[in-house]
């Protein structure tokens, strides 16, 4: 892929685009987004390079926040077909305990390469799955990211509470709380990258109420702060999720959280579908920001995340595509759809646009992901940008070419910049052979489910 970062680039003449005042495109350069040109205008600098969007909507760069990578090795898997989640994790659990580097690798390169050509700039990913043999994980993920050229915000995920002392996960994949602490310190130690432009960041993300020791979530929350990184995990997403904590903690989730030190600024959540109403002030004062993952919320038939009630109460709301075992693809673009139609479903007419999809997918994911440098089409923010192309069957005749990217289903970028450069061109990967990849990853999907 040749970098193209140095000399401007003028993003010409777009068909639509995402921002106000950039009706003839916008100007990038040095990796940020340098002037915005009004209509009846040409750009102040002369010097440039120019990009026909003529045949283009402009988006800011789509922002996941909350995958599984690992998962799309295990999409349809018969055996979990049609479950809820606990019964849905009890019968995968076994099967990722097989995962190997190559599984890891393979998959991370997928679900990337599929979330890059959605037009997704910046992902989150939630790996917590760390058998023997697979101690290095996140550095595996690290080194798919770079190839790619895609932005990541990878969470050092973790499961140290297994049957045998009450929790859901099977003793072969859980780690103990010293090796996860010292793994979490040495990967952000090692990769983690502060403040804007940031490629790589790395957050800590114990895996849920329920395959987690208290101390763990304590000692993780210290050694947060402690290096100034974000805190990920699930939380309210199912009824049996809620049943669980009064058991076992005598309290809702969401206390048990915050008697956890985790009801903070550096935290986003992936789910919220079972918060009560008088639970949605709390997040909002916290700073704690909410991922809503329709399509997973619905294939597992978790319930419905309240996103205009947690937005009116001053919550930031991203979205999150969540792990292709309960979604079962990586595609952003979808999830906007998706989350439109369930929310305008749950809200109605008035409440939820197709812009406000469109928005929990840029700022509210950057809200989640704790980025002020990207989410939106404005100057001095990172040149981050989904263009797609509306000659497709599905748009045909359509009005309005923003709506039409919703409505209608777009579903493939025909080009994703990040940063600058552009890692998406012609609807195509530069030095990527996807059947190559594909041929390597239903491989390894293979192995695993055997
Ligand atoms: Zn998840």
């Amino acid at each position: 892929m040749a970098p193209d970062t140095q000399s401007a680039l003028w993003i010409k003449d777009p068909l639509a685009i995402l921002a106000d005042g950039a009706e003839r495109g916008i100007l990038v350069e040095d990796g940020r987004i340098v002037e915005l040109v009004g209509s009846g205008r040409e750009p102040r600098t002369s010097a440039f390079k120019t990009f026909d969007a003529g045949a283009h909507v402009v988006l800011p760069g789509l922002i996941n926040t909350h995958h599984h990578f690992y998962q799309t090795l295990t999409r349809a898997v018969p055996a979990a077909l049609d479950r809820e989640l606990f019964p849905w994790l009890q019968a995968l659990y076994p099967v990722w305990a097989r995962l190997t580097p190559e599984a890891v690798d393979a998959s991370s390169t997928l679900a990337m390469a599929e979330l890059m050509l959605s037009g997704c700039t910046l992902t989150a990913d939630h790996h917590y799955v760390f058998p023997k043999g697979v101690e290095d994980g996140i550095d595996i993920q690290v080194a798919a990211a770079k190839r790619l050229g895609l932005r990541v915000l990878l969470t050092r995920g973790s499961m140290n509470l297994s049957q045998r002392d009450g929790g859901l996960p099977p003793d072969s994949i859980v780690q103990d709380e010293d090796t996860i602490l010292a793994d979490s310190e040495r990967v952000v130690a090692r990769y983690h990258q502060a403040g804007d432009g940031a490629m790589i960041q790395l957050a800590l993300a114990p895996c849920s109420p329920f395959s987690v020791t208290t101390s763990l979530m304590r000692a993780t929350a210290d050694l947060a702060e402690r290096l100034d990184v974000r805190m990920h995990t699930h939380l309210a997403e199912t009824e049996d999720e809620n049943r669980y904590c009064l058991e076992i903690h005598r309290c809702r989730p969401l206390d048990y959280l915050e008697e956890c030190g985790w009801l903070s600024g550096r935290t986003w959540l992936a789910h919220g579908v079972h918060f009560n109403t008088a639970e949605f002030p709390r997040l909002a004062r916290a700073g704690t920001a909410v991922t809503h993952c329709a399509c997973s919320n619905q294939v597992l038939a978790s319930g419905t995340c309240s996103v205009c009630a947690l937005e009116e109460a001053g919550v930031a709301v991203g979205l999150g595509v969540d792990g292709s075992a309960s979604n079962d693809c990586s595609n952003l673009m979808q999830e906007v759809r998706s989350a439109f139609l369930l929310q305008r479903g749950r809200y109605g007419i008035g409440k939820v646009s197709h812009r406000d999809a469109l928005r929990w997918a840029t700022k509210g994911s950057a809200a989640c992901a704790g980025r002020t440098d990207v989410g939106e089409i404005a100057i001095g923010m990172q040149a981050d940008l989904a263009l797609f192309r509306l000659d497709e069957l599905r748009f045909s005749g359509a009005g309005d070419p923003l709506a039409a990217l919703v409505l209608c289903g777009a579903h493939r970028a025909d080009r994703v910049m990040v940063s600058g450069r552009w890692i998406v061109e012609n609807g195509q990967i530069p030095g990527v052979d996807l059947a190559d990849l594909m041929r390597r990853h239903a491989a390894a999907a293979r192995k695993l489910q055997e």
